[in-house]
């Protein structure tokens, strides 16, 4: 197939075969890929997409189940956001920070309006990362303290601090960068570093865990502590019962501030404008980036609690960035609000959730010798792979390069040939389709890989 068909039924004509030869060679020799070894990789060359599909130039479709990079909540060439970023171009395509705009203002009212209570301001970021930085820069001068804890397994973005605040292995060739972060373990009772036994362990012993970390680094030294709401790319690892109102105790008790990495969560992933919701949790940092406009252009930012907020009133803030709100990315992110509210996509991704990934799922733990865990919420889940169920050794052992993935690689392989592009991280893969897939199009995409696992299955022992 050379052709593709949208979503208004109209059929286009993909690029021919030397199109797509012109796209490898420039990639390939001009373009310097993020995370990995530039001469081992041969990135996929895509010619189009549209909602939850995207296509490559032999008109393959591929069901996207990994949002890209958990980033496109409302699919492809949303024709809202689209129709919203062109309107803003046509009017007004940028202005810099320091002057009001009005479409960065109606952004920041809208995500004030959902937030929790006491939050009224936003800083605008380019993503998540600076968004890191700079709750994390807000912190330090509001505390007067240096130290910022955070989670092994933790992904907090690429830029100097955000690499060091990263508890996965990602960081370790940029260590020690930040001399300021202090690691710690969080919860995760598949792999219990406390040894418990179940969720309310789990979270007692972490949260002592935690209080331990704070004495013996000295609280008068901790500015703040960074935690992804559910923890992302290092498994959606979902806090257990009374985990983030411990961490909020904590840091009452010792004066620290305590940042919510929201960038992969927020904006809907869990069924929840912001992740914390569903947790009863309550930050005095907020960050967001990815899903606020489906990064059709760059943008995230912080959300200021007022406490933080009032320490800025009369002391300048030590920041700032030529693209802070910029005004394509409000255009697409006030869109994106209206098309939550309008087409209900909360209530959604909890009902597509409940009703359809969370029984498929915990029925592969039944039917697939390698699923040793599923867990998640919303449209956000973790298929965790094991060699073996009783001893869980990880089906990839962690951090395994060479031979040694080919368990997932084959698995990956077979997902991508029956048309599904899954989300796949060590030894586990990750349900994280755009929040707009059609029901259909969702259980479609459950049985192949379904049927992927399979593959998997044969390298259990
Ligand atoms: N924080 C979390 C939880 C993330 O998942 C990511 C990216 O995946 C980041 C921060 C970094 O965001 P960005 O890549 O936009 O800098």
């Amino acid at each position: 197939m050379t052709e593709y068909t949208d979503r208004q039924g109209h059929t286009h004509a993909l690029p021919d075969a030397a199109a797509e030869a012109q796209v490898r060679a420039d990639d390939r020799a001009h373009v310097f890929h993020s995370w990995s070894a530039q001469g081992l990789i041969d990135p996929l060359p895509v010619a189009a997409g549209e909602g939850s599909t995207f296509w490559d130039y032999e008109g393959n479709a591929y069901l996207d189940f990994s949002s890209q990079l958990v980033n496109l909540n409302l699919g492809h060439q949303h024709p809202d956001l689209v129709a919203s970023i062109q309107q803003q171009a046509g009017r007004l395509a940028t202005i810099q920070p320091a002057i009001a705009s009005d479409v960065r203002g109606e952004l920041a009212r809208l995500i004030a309006e959902v937030a929790p209570d006491g939050f009224e301001k936003v800083f605008f970021t380019n993503g998540g990362a600076e968004a890191n930085e700079y709750a994390v820069r807000m912190a330090r001068q509001v505390t007067g303290r240096r130290k910022v804890l955070s989670m092994y397994r933790s992904y907090h973005g690429s830029t100097s601090t955000a690499i060091s605040l990263t508890g996965d292995p990602r960081r370790w060739a940029n260590d020690p960068s930040d001399i300021g972060a202090v690691r710690f373990f969080g919860p995760y009772l598949y792999r219990s570093p406390f040894h418990s036994e179940t969720l309310e362990q789990e979270s007692e012993r972490a949260l002592a865990h935690l209080e331990q970390t704070i004495l013996l680094e000295g609280p008068s030294t901790i500015a703040a502590i960074i935690i992804e709401t559910v923890v992302g790319t290092n498994g959606v690892l979902v806090p257990p019962p009374g985990y983030l109102q411990g961490v909020r105790e904590l840091c009452d008790r010792f004066g620290i501030l305590y940042i919510a990495d929201e960038v992969m969560v927020g904006f809907g992933r869990l069924g929840e404008w912001f992740g914390i919701d569903a947790f009863g949790a309550r930050p005095d940092l907020i960050t967001f980036a990815k899903g606020v406009n489906s990064g059709y252009v760059p943008l995230g930012g912080v959300v200021i609690s007022d406490r933080v907020a009032e320490f800025f009133d009369r002391t300048a803030f030590p920041g700032g960035l030529t693209y802070s709100g910029h005004p394509l990315a409000c255009a697409a992110g006030v869109a994106t609000f209206e098309v939550f509210r309008r087409d209900g996509i909360l209530e959604r991704v909890r009902d597509l959730g409940e009703r359809i990934v969370e029984p498929t799922l915990r029925g592969w733990v039944e039917s697939h010798p390698s699923v040793g865990e599923v867990r998640g919420r919303g449209l956000f889940w973790a298929v965790e792979l094991v060699r073996d169920k009783e001893t869980r050794e990880p089906l990839v052992p962690f951090n395994a390069a060479g031979a040694d993935a080919a368990p997932m690689g084959a698995f990956a392989a077979a997902a991508k040939k029956a048309g599904v592009w899954p989300f796949v991280h060590f030894n586990r893969t990750h349900i994280a389709p755009p929040l707009v897939i059609s029901e259909d199009d969702l259980v479609r995409g459950l049985s192949v890989i379904d049927e992927a696992l399979t593959v998997a299955d044969a390298y259990t022992t």
